[in-house]
């Protein structure tokens, strides 16, 4: 038991920043509940790469269009031994979470909870993100 929840602690989700020093921290619980949900479907431990991001630490890393993570909304994810599209097409059907992102190069599962009508599906490449369109789902083998 976590002191979060079932299977997750508050530090999993804290932010890694040497300027905050990860004092900083907030957490959206409906995040928590569908990793639950994850860790229960799997039924493996989920490896929280990252959670919580300060405004220093989002502004060194500048990655994502609209960070999630500021407002303690948004995951980074892995479980080891089980392929990442298999992490996405069932994130995908969590209906808390409408950020789902494959990210291929560094090997984990982004997950937000953003409201649905801003739902974005996508597939991050080097450097791209890009739109999972039906096309791009089959190129990159998330398609049905
Ligand atoms: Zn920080
Ligand atoms: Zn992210």
């Amino acid at each position: 038991m976590g002191d979060l929840s079932e299977h997750f602690n508050h530090k999993d989700f804290k932010c890694h920043c040497p300027e905050c020093r990860g004092e900083e921290f907030k957490i959206h619980l409906g995040l928590v509940g569908a990793l639950e949900m994850i860790a229960e479907h799997f039924k493996k431990p989920v490896r929280v790469i990252s959670g919580y991001w300060c405004d220093a630490y989002n502004d060194k890393l500048k990655k994502e269009k609209v960070s999630w993570h500021v407002k303690g909304k948004a995951a980074h994810f892995a479980i080891d031994g089980v392929p990442l599209a298999e992490l996405f097409l069932f994130a995908e059907t969590i209906p808390e979470i409408n950020g789902v992102g494959l990210y291929l190069k560094e090997g984990f599962i982004h997950v937000d909870t953003r409201p649905q009508e801003k739902r974005d599906i996508f597939i991050k490449d080097g450097e791209r993100y890009i739109p999972a369109t039906p096309e791009k789902r089959k190129l990159y083998g998330i398609g049905s």
